[in-house]
């Protein structure tokens, strides 16, 4: 076995692969670009080494710098994970000629399967199904054309040596072929530096279902049965599940021949994926060979035991499949979901920024290998690229993490993953957790009525108008609010600070919903009480009690009635999260304007009504931008009054203790 392997990617996937390196005793070598300094596969690595700026073309990418730091740093292998080089043949070559063990299949077998074309043509022959269609060598529109009149629309135009999605076009009608096919070659060439197309008869609700594969050097190949990956988005994953829902024990068995029987025709050693495409019926056609691991691997490890990046390190050291067909066996059901940062509402963009606040599910049980010792799969497990406080950024995929759950049965799986998406916290990003929930629990996806047309049939049910804010996700926020205040002050009823009606201590706390623009902010009115507040929305109003607080975590009383959730503050915004559900607030704070109080005719105004505390300059002094002038007491809090820019204190309007109203005029200052 390999003492020492490089890992030649980033994300999820290298930490994925570091935490089996570890398991098994092997030193790993991250490499990382100047985007990644921090990125947590730096961090559980034993070393890493820059190669290079962010863009992946000039790190992630350049073999040459990759084969270089695995030589000094005495690496025997590369695992390449997926994406990046994992499918570049001329990199699995240049392993090999430096005396590198490149950890996947030969150069030949991702040659052969590199091009979809190639590749059906290689399957027609080793008697595999395949999608009526033309994959051949002539490029020529018109004829392309009659091909596709041939078939019968719609028709489907891929990129011959594309993935991920990009190239293809469904195309209706004929009339509409040739301004399809110059787009999909556009996008072909810009993509992948090739714009050969071929065209297939496009299904008619379809399912995506692939078959994991793996060969050894000693002959053997097996296969570990499927992966239904059918809800997709714009052809691309979003939730992938093992086993297939209604899949029988023949067609199991077929399908899995009919992927080792494709894997063997290319001479496959390591971890693929076959790709069928299924009809409703169950027929099913050969679509594409996936010569490396999977995104939606752990499906496939949680149902089976198995721990397949161990089995690709034994496999590239040369030892033989540590398990036979026979000895394969599916427990139990598992689902993964991709959580992405993006904005499902905003047509899937992906979003960047700093996960502010990342809370993962409270179950996970998972150890990598422990679960399979122990013969009881984790019920929960995720595999995960950042921490809190890292950053999601614009130069690689903007996915998060993998949530994987385990079941007994798909009902026990649904009701896991719906659990664990409720408890995921993130605050910094947009993400599609409340999508993925709504999706989970609707009703085409719970009762396994599966087809890759599954979101874009179900986008009402999916994409709901957003609902008005409750007022127990209000009262969660107004109580974290004013009791943060109160154990920031001494006393909150020492002072009148709030506003006294009828002798009750009263303040109005405005929120908007940051989910609508525009929302106008909704006055929500606390009174003070001695246990608690009485808070009141319009005509609904509730006594609230807080009875236990800790950090992010609150239990409220309203009117009785027990209500948990967590409260994150992001600057102006509030996030609450409760009863699996997350909702932001824009907090119209009067006294987030303190420190940059407004000059108005040459006078700098109080934004609150409160106590001068501190005068910190004096008449005739010279001051910088942001320099304390004032320091105000309101609510309870100290707020200090900063200059709004270089300047001259011109004269001092108020003296410590006095009390000053909104608006009031505090200093006049004249600008530089
Ligand atoms: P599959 O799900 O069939 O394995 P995908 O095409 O969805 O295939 O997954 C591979 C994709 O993952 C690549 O096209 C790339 O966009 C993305 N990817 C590549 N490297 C990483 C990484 N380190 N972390 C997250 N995503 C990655
Ligand atoms: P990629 O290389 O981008 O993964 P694939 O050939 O694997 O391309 O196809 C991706 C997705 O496109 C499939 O999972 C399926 O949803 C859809 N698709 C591909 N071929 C067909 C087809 N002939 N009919 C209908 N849908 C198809
Ligand atoms: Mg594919």
């Amino acid at each position: 076995m390999f003492t020492k392997i490089l890992i030649a990617n980033r994300g999820e996937i290298a930490c994925r692969v570091a935490a089996t390196a570890r398991k098994m005793g092997i030193k790993t070598v991250a490499v990382y670009s100047e985007a990644d300094a921090d990125a947590k596969h730096v961090a559980v690595c034993d070393e890493a080494v820059l190669i290079g700026p962010a863009a992946a073309k000039e790190s992630y990418l350049c073999a040459d710098k990759i084969i270089a730091v695995a030589l000094a740093t005495g690496a025997q292998a590369i695992h390449p994970g997926y994406g990046f080089l994992s499918e570049n043949s001329d990199f699995a070559d240049a392993c090999v000629a430096a005396g590198l063990v490149f950890i996947g299949p030969p150069a030949s077998s991702i040659r052969a399967m590199g091009s979809k074309s190639a590749a059906k043509a290689l399957m027609e022959k080793a008697d595999v199904p395949l999608v009526p269609g033309y994959h051949g060598e002539n490029q020529d529109a018109d004829f392309l054309q009659l091909e596709a009149d041939k078939m019968g629309y719609p028709v489907l135009l891929k990129a011959s040596a594309g993935g991920g999605g990009k190239g293809m076009r469904v195309i209706e009608k004929s009339s509409a072929f040739k301004a399809a096919l110059a787009s999909c070659k556009r996008e072909a060439i810009s993509s992948f530096g090739d714009d050969r197309v071929l065209a297939e008869k496009y299904l008619q609700r379809p399912r995506h279902i692939e078959i994991q594969v793996f060969a050894d050097t000693h002959g053997n190949c097996v296969y570990l049965f499927e992966r239904d990956c059918s809800v997709q988005r714009r052809h691309q994953k979003v939730l992938e599940e093992a086993p297939a829902p209604g899949m029988t024990a023949e067609r199991r068995a077929a399908m899995g021949e009919a992927a080792v029987a494709a894997a063997r025709a290319v001479g496959y050693v390591g971890a693929g994926t076959v790709e069928f495409i299924a009809n409703q019926d169950g027929s099913f056609y050969f679509m594409e060979m996936n010569t490396r691991l999977q995104v939606e691997h752990p499906v496939t490890e949680m149902i089976t035991g198995t721990d397949l990046v161990e089995w690709q390190l034994r496999v590239a050291a040369g030892e033989p499949l540590p398990l036979q067909q026979h000895q394969l066996k599916i427990h139990g059901h598992a689902i993964e979901a991709r959580i992405y940062a993006e904005n499902p509402e905003k047509g899937f963009l992906p979003s960047i920024g700093t996960l502010r606040h990342l809370r993962t599910p409270s179950a996970v049980t998972f150890e990598l290998g422990g679960e399979a010792a122990a013969g009881v799969p984790a019920a929960v497990r995720i595999d995960s690229g950042v921490r809190g406080g890292d950053t999601i950024s614009p130069f690689y995929d903007p996915m998060i993490a993998k949530l994987i759950v385990w079941g007994e049965d798909r009902a026990e799986a649904l009701a896991r993953m719906a659990q664990a998406l409720s408890e995921y916290q993130i605050v910094g990003l947009a993400t599609n957790i409340a999508f993925l929930k709504r999706l989970i629990e609707s009703q085409p996806f719970a009762g396994a009525d599966l087809d890759t047309g599954l979101i874009e049939r179900n986008a009402a049910a999916l994409f709901p108008p957003p609902q008005p804010v409750t007022l127990p996700a209000l009262a969660l926020v107004a109580v974290a609010l004013v009791s943060s205040e109160k154990s920031a002050a001494s006393d909150p009823f020492a002072d009148t600070s709030g506003w006294r009606m009828n002798g009750v201590l009263q303040r109005t706390l405005q929120f908007a919903d940051a989910a609508l623009e525009n929302a106008p902010a909704q006055p929500l009115t606390v009174a003070y009480r001695p246990d608690g507040w009485d808070i009141r929305l319009g005509a609904e109003s509730v006594a609230a009690i807080l009875c236990a607080h800790d950090a992010h975590d609150l239990t409220l009383k309203l009117d009785g009635r027990v209500v948990r959730g967590s409260v994150v503050r992001d600057a102006d915004m509030f996030h609450v999260f409760s009863g699996g559900s997350h909702v932001a607030l824009n907090y119209n704070d009067p006294l987030a304007h303190a420190g940059a109080a407004e000059v108005d005719g040459g006078r700098l105004t109080a934004p609150m009504p409160g106590k001068v505390v501190a005068v910190l300059v004096e008449k005739g002094q010279q001051v910088k931008k942001g320099e304390p002038l004032v320091i105000m007491e309101a609510m309870k809090m100290e707020h200090t009054i900063a200059a709004p820019g270089d300047g001259m204190v011109e004269d001092v309007l108020y003296a410590v203790g006095d009390q000053v109203a909104d608006g009031a005029p505090l200093l006049a200052f004249k600008q530089a």
